[in-house]
């Protein structure tokens, strides 16, 4: 049969924590043709650490390739239509390997791992000047979700890690400088690269300068030859070297939430979206300026879309742990046999019956930023069953979500009016009802939901030399959206919400 003729396509790996996913689109109108998904292992070794391979993860892309290609020839769509490749990844997540022989030196040490707490402790202790050191270079906390502690850790611990970089072996990368390198060729002359927004995560990268800051690499110790180069969200890094998409340029890379952004064309001052994944994150894009929270958000580069395009910045509020609870009540509690499953159980109850269930699993992000705290169910009766257990955590998320939004809107000024909503959960209709009735404001979701593939493909078909994608609003296909109102009353939102700050405030301390 002959192939059907299209406009240039452009795929994206999505790199998640929960999982791996390849997505192809139609670069003139947005359209999502085919994908294949993977779910990423996690491990947890000890209490409070998460590990992934970062082997596993790179197979993992290459099979979602492959079977996408396939998928695509299924139906009749000819693969060399493909002309760039957006890579967006899970953040902060910390690999070190050997260039020589392409070997992990460690499993990644993955953004929620908490084992980095006392090397957190000792270094804010000494640091030079003023506490606003690290703060107003980077616009993050000192703590430990970000690469910089992780990549210490690595380097007092383990002795493979410290061998490689005394014989100048090491590499060190967050997940899309390892997926990048190993997709370029690797040992035989992969590309050490990362983007802004990546670099951004890592807490050694000064986000005024856009560079690697020599004074924090100081403070944390860490060798700068064996950091990647930071290049734009949008430009060719290098050349597929293996598989079905060999020399197809890989032209756009940007962490996901930065790419969630992008997808949900967020380019304007003041505009925000909220992705519910694994974590949740709100990122409220700020423009040119790097405007710092007074009330616990980060302070981010959000993307810069080329080499000579100008850096956006973005509020971040951060919650660690959003669709992990829902993994957590199917793999550790066994309550449900799949993350959808959630629904049916909360659906059937419609009320966590004054349970509360704050899964302070990694301590408390924003806006508290509490290593101390871990999780809590309360409010428990006899009464109490898995349904209302169900129901309070998918409450959990929305509260959550109230908290970050409260606190960008008196850092912003002026309240959002809606949020824009993405992610994994989004699927979960009694949740974006429930978020809804909690914030009291009208939750809008797209209908394409895959928009961090969709930000990585477009800052990937902009890129120069590629130029298939256009990012003028006007070309962007009318996106339709689903919409859910608030239906509870202002009052009965409230008073749940202050139950939750309690709930919240007894889950803190539990560790010292
Ligand atoms: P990530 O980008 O962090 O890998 P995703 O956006 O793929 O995450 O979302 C996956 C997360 O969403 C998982 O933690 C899963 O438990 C949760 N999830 C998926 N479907 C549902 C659902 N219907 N209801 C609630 N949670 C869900």
């Amino acid at each position: 049969a002959k192939k059907a003729v299209l406009g240039p396509l452009v795929g994206a790996v999505d790199q998640g924590t929960s999982s791996t996913r390849f997505l192809v689109f139609n670069s003139k109108t947005a359209e999502l043709l085919s994908h294949h998904q993977v779910e990423i292992k996690q491990e947890f070794p000890r209490e409070g650490w998460v590990e992934q391979d970062p082997k596993e993860i790179l197979q993992s892309v290459y099979e979602c390739i492959e079977k996408t290609c396939e998928k695509l020839g299924q139906l009749n769509i000819d693969i060399s239509n493909i002309k760039a490749i957006g890579v967006s990844n899970q953040r902060e997540t910390t690999v070190v390997w050997d260039k020589l022989t392409g070997e992990p030196l460690y499993n990644a040490v993955v953004w929620l791992d908490l084992r980095t707490q006392s090397t957190v402790e000792n270094l804010s202790k000494r640091i030079p000047g003023n506490n606003n050191f690290v703060k107003s270079k980077t616009g993050l906390p000192l703590s430990t979700y970000f690469s910089a502690v992780k990549l210490r850790w690595l380097l007092d611990n383990v002795r493979k890690v410290q061998k490689a970089v005394e014989e100048n072996r090491a590499l060190f990368g967050t997940i899309d400088s390892w997926l990048i390198w190993s997709l370029t060729g690797g040992v035989n002359g992969g590309v050490h690269c990362t983007d802004v927004t990546n670099a951004s995560r890592t807490m050694l990268f000064n986000i005024h300068s856009l560079e690697w800051d020599k004074e924090l690499c100081e403070f944390f110790g860490i060798p700068m030859e064996i950091l990647p180069n930071v290049r734009s969200s949008s430009e060719i890094y290098g050349l597929m070297k293996a598989g079905a998409l060999e020399g197809v340029p890989i032209s756009g890379c940007l962490g996901d939430q930065s790419a969630a952004l992008v997808g949900q064309m967020c380019f304007q001052d003041g505009q925000a979206k909220n992705t519910y994944g694994t974590g949740c994150f709100l990122l409220c894009n700020t423009g040119h300026k790097c405007v710092f929270s007074e009330h616990g958000l980060l302070t981010t580069v959000a993307y810069k879309l080329g080499r000579d395009k100008p850096v956006y910045y973005a509020l971040e509020g951060s919650v660690a742990i959003a669709g992990a609870v829902i993994r957590w009540l199917r793999d550790n509690l066994g309550i449900i046999k799949s993350s959808e499953e959630i629904e049916k159980l909360a659906k059937e109850v419609g009320t966590s019956y004054g349970c509360y269930f704050v899964p302070a699993f990694s301590g408390l992000y924003a806006p508290y930023w509490e290593p101390s705290a871990r999780g809590i169910i309360c409010g428990l009766t006899q009464f109490t069953n898995k349904c209302h257990i169900a129901f309070a955590a998918l409450e959990a998320v929305c509260f959550q979500t109230r908290e970050i939004l409260d606190a960008m809107n008196r850092d912003c000024g002026i309240p959002l009016s809606h949020l824009q909503v993405d992610g994994g959960m989004t699927s979960n209709k009694i949740l974006m009802q429930l978020q809804a009735d909690i914030l009291y404001i009208p939750v809008v979701k797209p209908s394409m939901p895959e928009t961090t593939a969709l930000g990585a493909a477009m800052a990937a078909g902009a890129a120069e030399g590629v130029g298939v994608w256009s990012l003028e609003p006007e070309d962007l296909s009318a996106v339709t959206m689903e919409r859910f109102e608030p239906q509870i009353n202002a009052e009965e939102s409230e008073i749940r919400y202050s139950t939750w700050k309690k709930a919240v405030m007894k889950s803190m301390g539990w560790v010292t």
